[in-house]
């Protein structure tokens, strides 16, 4: 069975099929960074890497772009508010985005990055051309609005009609926005505020056949749609969000790439994560219940990172997950002894080639999986598995190539979910570290003798040495 997804334009499971079957493309909406995103955010970014790896695991050939939003209404409220000009608040907010994303391992499947503000050239030329074509006029207060009324499906992907909208349905309209011609049109291009301070660009614009320069800055809708084509193309394969990016956001998106390039569907495939929960209620600073990847790790320490990943892979991404810390505290135990079986079952392997042992329960892995990603159900088929080979153990009959099929499988799950089953819960000591370090350092100077020399002593210490492109990897033994 194909992997088949749940596509919120059509409100139904779908068969995958890319445009080009060589090369799937895939955005999610990134992070506005002016503050620590939280961790209803990390949730669905993990999501997002998942899904790129569970696509990259099944052969595929991805294109995966995740974009920062580094120009936007709460960065320059804010980073007027810390004085600090936007280049360097963005910056700080940008990196701490980074190095989250590191931490939690959703860093390296990522292609691209891009910038809102390094795209501004082709914001201006995508709303030139919704100018040209009658979707976009200018308005009083200065600002280019889409017109919504000029793209008939425009609601769709959110099953809200547009006579619904003229009458403020989505409850997200200021009254006070009266220089629109409807009150659903939505600014492509922001004019000028004084709160604007230094943030502006002064693009021309041709319109009613005249020059106009129109000092202002991009809305945000239209960032997503200029980032997408740019990297991707006019059309993309899979675009997530989270759930509350549905409406407007991704109507817009919509209304604005396919106006704008004539070709349509802008997506094939749109994924919606359903908001995390924290102690059964939405996340918000007022009710205390609002934490970032940081306040986890002030109470747990660095490696909460793969109990993280282990608790947002026991849910579907179409429902929503209750965090809690005895969830999280859990999902470490369940973890450990993961980690505990596969280093059990690769001493019992050694060497020796896989045996059919786990094929049923890979079965069951993968076509977990490729029902619109059933976490839950693919992780249930891991424990399943690892419930027989402890039970083979203990009575001392799981053979050493039933053992290299338990922890291939275990592989698989680690490859998809990101869950350092290899790590085992083990760090380096310093001296350890120290030695892995000079063997980078052997390896730089091309000294062979003494690389192999310092790989054979890690081994003897139960440290498994590899060589990648990515450097040195490190698995205990
Ligand atoms: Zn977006």
């Amino acid at each position: 069975m194909p992997l088949s997804l749940y596509n919120s334009l059509t409100r139904s499971v779908e068969a995958f099929r890319p445009l080009d079957p060589e090369r799937v493309s895939v955005y999610a909406c990134g992070p506005t960074v002016y503050n620590h995103v939280h961790i209803g955010n990390w949730s669905l970014f993990t999501v997002s890497d998942v899904l790129v790896r569970w696509l990259r695991e099944s052969g595929y050939t991805v294109v995966y772009v995740q974009n920062i939003t580094d120009v936007e209404d709460k960065i320059i409220r804010d980073s007027r508010a810390a004085g600090e000009d936007l280049v360097t608040f963005t910056t700080r907010w940008s990196d701490a985005f980074l190095e989250g994303m590191g931490d939690l391992d959703n860093k390296r499947q990522v292609d691209h990055f891009p910038r809102a503000t390094e795209h501004v050239d082709g914001m201006v030329e995508m709303i030139q051309a919704l100018l040209d074509k009658g979707h976009a006029y200018l308005a009083d207060d200065g600002s280019i609005y889409y017109r919504v009324s000029s793209f008939p499906t425009y609601g769709e992907l959110a099953n809200i009609k547009q006579e619904d909208l003229k009458a403020g349905a989505s409850g997200r309209i200021k009254a006070d926005e009266y220089d629109k011609e409807e009150v659903g049109d939505f600014a492509l291009w922001k004019g000028y505020v004084e709160e604007d301070g230094d943030v502006f660009w002064e693009p021309a614009f041709r319109i009613d056949g005249q020059e106009r320069v129109v000092k202002g800055r991009p809305g945000w809708h239209i960032e997503c749609s200029v980032m997408s084509s740019a990297l991707l193309g006019p059309r993309i394969d899979i675009h997530l969000g989270g759930e509350d990016l549905l409406f407007p956001h991704h109507q817009n998106e919509i209304a604005q790439s396919e106006a704008a390039t004539g070709e349509a569907p802008f997506v094939r495939y749109w994924l919606h994560h359903k908001h995390l929960l924290v102690d059964g209620a939405k996340m918000s600073k007022s009710k205390g219940n609002f934490y970032t990847l940081k306040d986890l790790m002030d109470r747990y320490g660095e490696k909460v990172a793969r109990p993280f990943r282990y608790l947002i892979a026991s849910g579907h991404y179409r429902n929503s997950l209750d965090f809690t810390f005895a969830g999280l505290e859990s999902a470490a135990r369940t973890l450990g002894n993961l980690q505990e079986a596969r280093t059990r079952y690769a001493k019992v392997a050694g060497d020796t080639g896989p045996s059919a042992f786990a094929d049923e329960w890979t079965g069951r892995f993968v076509t977990a999986m490729d029902d619109d990603l059933n976490g839950p159900e693919a992780l249930a088929a891991i424990h399943e598995m690892t419930g027989e080979a402890n039970r083979r153990l203990q009575n001392e009959v799981l053979s050493a190539a039933d053992a290299a099929s338990a922890v291939a499988l275990l592989d698989k799950a680690d490859r998809v979910f990101g869950l350092g089953l290899a790590e085992s819960g083990r760090t380096l000591t310093a001296e350890q570290q120290a030695l892995v370090d000079a063997r980078a350092t052997a390896r730089d100077n091309k000294n062979w003798a003494e690389s192999d020399r310092l790989r054979d002593e890690l081994a003897a210490q139960g440290i498994i040495v590899k060589d990648s492109k990515d450097g040195q990897e490190i698995r205990f033994s």
